[in-house]
């Protein structure tokens, strides 16, 4: 026993050093690789059910590293959320999206809403708001083509309810809508639905994970009923199956995204995709 517990001690240890090693590089990789354009966007799609048409994206993070390759938002938003860098990542990938939304309009295409995903670490700062407003007036976008993504968590924090609140009024006020992100992995989400004025509920995947069970689905339509009740879009995340589908379908679920449609593509991949079928 005493030793067994002397090798898990001297496992964890090293472990801990080697996840501090790590940590400790894409740090110091951070800067330049924002500088040389590492960080990129993929785009992944939200079908509208009832005609199976692309009604929106989101938009979300990869880094191509030229030494370490392709690197995944949970190998890096953590740490990046512990030391602010997020922010500024966040930024880039805002006017990444605004560069292609305003190329959208020079060319002429159809415009499709795109999201964006915004840390908690923006809410220390009452005015981060400001700085995503001038770019969206620097690229010429116009108000409701960008959605900002607020994960659920940040809606149960009590000191930060005044704050997000009054950002989401903001939001509305520089022309951006709001979604409600991961919607019902908290336990009192349907006191959120009175209280902050958000256009778009996204059902976190969690829900879906038992689709045959009965009780699963009631709670999934009724949660539909009543966010259309509400006047609030849902967007069901994570749909991977044809049965997910079928009962979204019978739900009346507004929209899916998930890998049953696509996974996450590249912008010119994305463009690709909307221009042929809908299944990838
Ligand atoms: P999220 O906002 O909930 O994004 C959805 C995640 O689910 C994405 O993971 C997406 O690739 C994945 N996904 C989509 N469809 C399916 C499916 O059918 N099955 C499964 N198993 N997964 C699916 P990803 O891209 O790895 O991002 C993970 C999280 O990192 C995001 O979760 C979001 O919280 C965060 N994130 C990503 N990009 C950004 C960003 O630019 N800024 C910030 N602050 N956070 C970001
Ligand atoms: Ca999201
Ligand atoms: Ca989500
Ligand atoms: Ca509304």
């Amino acid at each position: 026993r005493q030793q067994n517990s002397d090798t898990s001690c001297v496992f964890y240890s090293s472990e801990m050093t080697l996840k501090m090693k790590t940590e400790y590089e894409l740090n110091s990789l951070f800067e330049a690789s924002l500088e040389n354009q590492d960080f990129q966007v993929y785009l992944q799609p939200k079908v509208r059910l009832s005609d199976e048409k692309t009604a929106g994206a989101e938009a979300l993070v990869r880094w191509m590293h030229p030494q370490r390759g392709l690197i995944f938002p949970s190998d890096f938003i953590p740490l990046f959320e512990q030391n602010g860098k997020i922010c500024s990542l966040d930024l880039y990938i805002f006017e990444k999206v605004c560069i292609y939304l305003n190329r959208c309009i020079q060319e002429k295409k159809d415009l499709i809403p795109v999201s964006v995903n915004l840390s908690r670490v923006h809410f220390r700062n009452p005015n981060f708001l400001e700085a995503f407003w001038k770019l969206k007036k620097k690229y010429k976008i116009p108000d409701g083509l960008i959605e900002i993504e607020l994960t659920e968590s940040i809606f149960f924090d009590t000191f930060q309810r005044r704050l997000v609140r009054d950002s989401i009024t903001e939001m509305h006020r520089y022309g951006f809508g709001c979604s409600l992100d991961d919607f019902g992995v908290g336990y009192s989400a349907l006191a959120l639905l009175k209280d902050f004025d958000v256009d778009t509920i996204k059902l976190d995947r969690q829900f879906f994970s038992d689709i045959t069970n009965t009780k699963a689905q009631k709670i999934i339509s009724g949660f539909i009923r009543l966010a259309k009740d509400l006047g609030i879009h849902v967007v069901a995340e994570g749909i991977e199956t044809q049965e997910q589908i079928d009962i979204l379908r019978k739900a009346n679920c507004e929209m899916v995204q998930g890998y049953y449609f696509s996974k996450p593509l590249t912008i010119c991949d994305f463009e690709k995709w909307r221009r042929g079928s809908c299944k990838s």
